[in-house]
């Protein structure tokens, strides 16, 4: 009797789970159909091209859900950012989309990013280039973000804990670099950790308001161009005391 309980206890939790699944798969493809429908509305951001369909794709591939401390699928898939504790948060899933466009990432890309977070970030871009590394100045996300990567199995995403200012040499130099927090000028060390012709993009202004989400692009050594391209806000870059 006991035995069968279970058994029956087993097929309404794995009903449950399923279900639960089914709702994830709808909210994720209509958090995509909503970015599409932005990046439409974006054209002079974007270009005439608008958003790729290889960044739409990670979009879709990637279990947001599973990079938030709730886990909930309907707080996930809506289109607003979500704190992930410690006063941070994750962007919104547009503007991952849009940053991850602008970054411009190719399959043999090695790719830099400066504010770890969740890790849902380094995720999206993972799934787009040959290797990625991630630098995140607080610890218990650096560590929270580390084991989420590892057990999705994203094997070409590093963590490291530290302050990114000075960027990551050993990893580089890149292709691409996105910084997902707010400072005033681009670090001159990422840069400088920039191959030409890879791009930077970042939120560049003050914190507690709004920036300027830019891209840099690196033209010569020595040699950048600089493009403001929307109105964003990002929680601050902060510096380490050492
Ligand atoms: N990209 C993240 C969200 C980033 S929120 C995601 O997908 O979830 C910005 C993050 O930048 C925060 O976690 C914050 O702690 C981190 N950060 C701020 N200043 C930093 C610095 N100097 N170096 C590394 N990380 C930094």
């Amino acid at each position: 009797m006991k035995a069968l309980l279970l058994v029956i206890a087993m097929i309404v939790l794995a009903r449950d789970a399923s279900a639960q699944d089914a709702q994830c798969v709808r909210e994720r493809a209509a958090m995509v159909e909503t970015i599409r429908t932005y990046a439409r509305s974006a054209a002079g951001v974007l270009g005439r091209q608008g958003l790729s369909e290889r960044v739409l794709e990670a979009m879709a591939q990637t279990l947001r859900h599973l990079f938030i401390p709730e886990r909930s699928c309907s707080v996930a898939y809506a289109d607003q950012p979500i704190p992930i504790g410690l006063g941070q948060t994750i962007s919104q899933p547009y503007v991952v989309a849009l940053m991850t466009q602008l970054a411009e990432v190719a399959p043999d890309h090695v790719v830099l990013e400066v504010g770890t977070g969740s890790g849902y970030q380094a995720a999206i871009l993972a799934r787009l280039a040959q290797k990625v590394c991630t630098i995140e100045i607080i610890p218990q996300l650096a560590e929270t973000a580390a084991k989420t990567l590892r057990d999705l199995a994203y094997d070409n995403a590093s963590v490291r804990l530290g302050d990114g200012y000075n960027g990551w040499p050993e990893c580089g130099p890149f292709d691409a670099i996105v910084v997902t927090a707010a400072l005033g000028e681009p670090p001159p060390p990422l840069i400088e950790q920039l191959k030409v012709g890879g791009r930077l993009v970042m939120p560049v202004g003050p914190a507690y308001t709004t920036q300027q989400l830019t891209v840099v692009e690196k033209i010569a050594p020595g040699k950048t161009t600089t493009r403001a391209v929307a109105l964003v806000r990002f929680v601050p870059f902060t510096r380490s005391q050492n």
